[in-house]
């Protein structure tokens, strides 16, 4: 195997991994960011309805010096971050999240009541009830932390010999499992932590074959014990009933390298070949050709706007 490190400079060290390295046979990791071939290529992967998964896996598989098909999903986690942060101008989220804030509402015109609490007496004199509020809303996240959690320093391994972390090499066909059959999403996240069986489908008829739920349970035990990975805090509020609160989410493979503009990048490359005269070059850096886009995009706007003539404030 070539050490890429030692021929192209951009990768580097990106330090240690949530589990500490201990699943792998490599202590070392070396990444470079997302050049203009990958963004295609996770364009690609986010918007097809034919495994989407490999495309988004081979892109970031491209950037990284160990096979990530080893990774655990945590690992994995891990490295996405760290490619949206080094790789993205600016990396807003697009959370797109439902209600379920329950409200109390007059019953005549449905208006919100804004007052203190009041008891379910009061309630019915005033001619009130509960209702839940089950807006769907998207938001574009700018204030956002990326917390990672790693395995405890003393327990790195899993002894069992049953089990071993769920890994990038069986994701693209449990993906596939859960879009094909949504209810046995469960049972499929809880096969990946089998060791025994070559494929995840393996895993899964082990799993569901068993005469007692014994193996079943000992999963959701390790799933606790050894859950690492990242985990995206931010505040969100409701824009019907403008409910406030800490959300807490594990980051979506599918989403997690969609920018807020949502831009085709083929138009981004065809409008800077045209409109700006820039030759697209597939190895620049993804961070530049978003960043220079984005400027002249808004140079342009600028100048139709002075175009447009003055207009006062307010
Ligand atoms: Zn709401």
């Amino acid at each position: 195997m070539i050490k890429i490190p030692e021929i192209d400079a951009r990768f580097v060290d990106i330090g240690d991994l949530p589990t500490g390295f201990a699943p792998y046979s490599f202590k070392e990791m070396y990444v470079r960011e997302f050049t203009l071939a990958e963004l295609k290529l996770l364009y690609i992967g986010m918007h097809s309805k034919q495994r989407p998964l490999q495309h988004i896996v081979r892109a970031i598989q491209m950037c990284c010096s160990i096979p990530v098909m080893e990774l655990t999903d945590g690992d994995f986690e891990f490295l996405m971050a760290w490619l949206r942060k080094a790789s993205y101008p600016k990396a807003p989220l697009q959370v797109n999240w439902t209600c379920r804030h329950t409200n109390i509402v007059y019953k005549d015109n449905r208006a919100f009541y804004r007052g203190p609490p009041i008891d379910e007496r009061q309630m019915a004199l005033d001619n009130m009830e509960w209702e839940q509020c089950d807006t769907n809303n998207v938001e574009t996240v700018t204030a956002y932390s990326t917390k990672l959690e790693s395995l405890d320093d003393d327990n790195l391994y899993i002894k069992d010999p049953r089990f071993d972390f769920p890994r990038v090499g069986t994701l693209g066909d449990y993906h596939a499992h859960i879009e094909e059959v949504p209810h046995e999403k469960h049972m499929a996240e809880c096969a990946r932590w089998i060791k025994r069986g070559k494929t995840f489908r393996d895993k899964l008829v082990y799993l569901m074959t068993r005469p007692d739920n014994d193996l079943y349970e000992d999963i959701l035990e390790l799933r606790k014990e050894y859950h690492h990975g990242i985990v995206e805090e931010m505040h969100l509020r409701c824009r019907v009933c403008d409910h406030r609160w800490k959300h807490h989410a594990a980051p979506r493979l599918l989403s997690f390298f969609a920018d807020n503009t949502e831009e085709d990048i083929f138009k981004i490359m065809y409008n800077l070949l045209s409109e700006f005269g820039m030759q697209p070059d597939m190895s620049m850096p993804a961070k530049l050709v978003l960043f220079n886009y984005s400027s002249l995009a808004k140079d342009r706007q600028d100048a139709a706007n002075r175009k447009g003539g003055f207009k006062p404030l307010g």
